[in-house]
């Protein structure tokens, strides 16, 4: 009998709907359709397919309200939030449908009067995504936009805890005339859906948003037919407030980049590293504007801070919290929760720990939840160690007005994305993507489309 997942509401605990899993027969019939149709999808013009997306970008502009209700249902974020990542998916399709007309080729200067040298670029084949449940809609945007303007056909599996946004997502993708062959999902566990993507020959290229550890066995398993991988995993985001900084906007941005998505986003902030000598005052700054969030249903009004996601989420959170305080860290605001297990509903509520030291877990590990460690920096080039020291690439936040300082930071944070005086670095024109145990690869701007395709060679000679 098919496995059902049950989709809870994180905010209540409530079922919301139970889904069938797709059989493993199902599965391998879709990646065969996938991978039958690719011919002729390939095939469609540029200029067709990006009337496609574009025609999707408005079907989902058109059921912004629908997609966005069924995010907060799902996830548990704000409403605000969730209209703002149905906006935020529109844009990723809007730009890789222009960019799917200009997939360009090249000629290379010949080294013989003989021959002439050209390149040309071409899809890579069936492509199969994984995403997360933090942003159901954008994870999935982010790689269906991209290979399907490349001419791939693709397949994605969302997140168990978040599949009916994402399945909604697709549908509407159909209903702008995008063949159902040319963009499918399935559902089931990640680790069986995970297995029959890798180990498919039909399948050329996997592209995932996730943890590390899942990632890290996504390209051992793709190992085996030697597909492409795009990887986008965790991170553990520093954030450097230096002497100079514009306090205010540092904490404004602070809490933008912090407490977005409850802090379960793999660019939050995680570890915020602050001059000696304004640490305190940065500290009460932060905390007093913490203080001002609601926390609660992300449908009530006003509404800052979702629910966390699940229990072991939840666990993790307090768990880091709590080691934190036990070493000796500060509360400066929150370490209080509203959690029933039983119901299954857990709550944190946005909080700031001061004098925070190295041998703290938070300083090691990704929290993905509401949470602000402050630690203090005397030197610039320490503050850098301190940022650095973590296997993790993703994003790397600092603020400061002296240009050395930026450009000392710019040059020696090892990270993919950074954000000089800036919380909100993304966007769909951007690449997005990390250094490190954080993935391989980029999403968004110019180089969001170049996975998404193969590089051919043709030197013809006897000219
Ligand atoms: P996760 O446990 O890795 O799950 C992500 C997806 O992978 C889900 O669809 C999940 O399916 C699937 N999955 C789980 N185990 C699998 C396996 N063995 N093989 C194949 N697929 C498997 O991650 P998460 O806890 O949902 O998401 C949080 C992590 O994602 C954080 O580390 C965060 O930093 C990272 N993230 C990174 C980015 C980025 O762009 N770099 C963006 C967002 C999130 P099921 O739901 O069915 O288990």
């Amino acid at each position: 009998m098919a496995e059902t997942i049950q989709v809870t509401n994180p905010a209540t605990g409530e079922v919301i709907k139970e889904i069938q899993a797709d059989s493993k027969e199902e599965i391998k019939q879709k990646l065969e359709n996938g991978h039958k149709f690719f011919k002729e999808w390939s095939n469609v013009n540029a200029h067709k397919r990006a009337r496609l997306l574009q025609k999707w970008s408005q079907k989902v502009r058109q059921h912004k309200d629908e997609l966005a209700e069924l995010i907060t249902k799902e996830n548990g974020k704000p409403l605000k939030e969730a209209q703002g990542e149905v906006l935020y998916s529109c844009a990723y399709i809007d730009w890789f449908a222009e960019e799917a007309k200009r997939i360009y080729g090249r000629t290379i200067p010949t080294h013989m009067e003989s021959k002439r040298l050209i390149v040309t670029k071409e899809p890579v084949g069936l492509v199969a995504a994984i995403t997360p449940w933090n942003f159901p809609a954008a994870m999935m945007a982010r790689k269906a936009a991209p290979a399907l303007a490349a001419g791939c056909t693709f397949i994605v599996k969302p997140a168990s805890e978040t599949p009916l946004s994402g399945m909604r997502f697709i549908e509407l993708a159909h209903e702008a005339g995008i063949p159902e062959d040319a963009v499918q999902y399935v559902n089931g566990r990640g680790s069986v859906v995970g297995d029959l993507f890798t180990s498919s020959e039909y399948v050329r290229k996997i592209t995932f948003t996730g943890s590390t550890p899942v990632g890290k066995s996504l390209i051992r398993n793709s190992a085996e037919t030697v597909k492409h991988v795009t990887m986008e995993l965790g991170g553990h985001a520093p954030l450097i407030v230096a002497e100079d900084a514009d306090i205010d906007l540092a904490v404004e941005q602070t809490i933008s980049t912090k407490f977005r998505n409850s802090g379960q986003t793999c660019v939050c902030a995680n570890r915020i590293i602050v001059h000696e000598s304004i640490a305190d005052e940065f500290a009460d700054k932060l905390a007093e504007a913490t203080n001002k969030l609601k926390t609660g249903n992300g449908f009530e009004e006003g509404t800052d801070i979702g629910p966390i996601i699940n229990e072991q989420g939840f666990e993790k959170i307090k768990e880091h919290i709590e080691d934190a305080v036990e070493k000796g860290a500060e509360v400066a605001a929150g370490q209080e929760y509203d959690s029933d297990k039983e119901k299954g509903y857990f709550f944190v509520k946005p909080t700031v720990l001061k004098n925070v030291t190295p041998e703290m877990t938070i300083m090691h590990e990704e929290t993905f939840g509401p949470v602000a460690p402050i630690t203090s920096f005397q030197s610039i080039e320490e503050a850098v160690e301190i940022a650095n020291s973590t296997p993790y690439g993703l994003a790397a936040y600092f603020f400061t007005n002296d240009y050395r300082t930026g450009t000392f930071l710019h040059e020696n944070l090892k990270f993919g994305i950074l954000g000089w005086n800036d919380g909100g670095p993304s966007a769909a024109h951007a690449p997005f993507g990390g250094m490190k145990e954080s993935g391989l690869g980029r999403e968004g701007g110019l180089e969001g489309i170049e996975p998404y395709l193969e590089t051919k060679y043709l030197s013809i000679g006897g000219y």
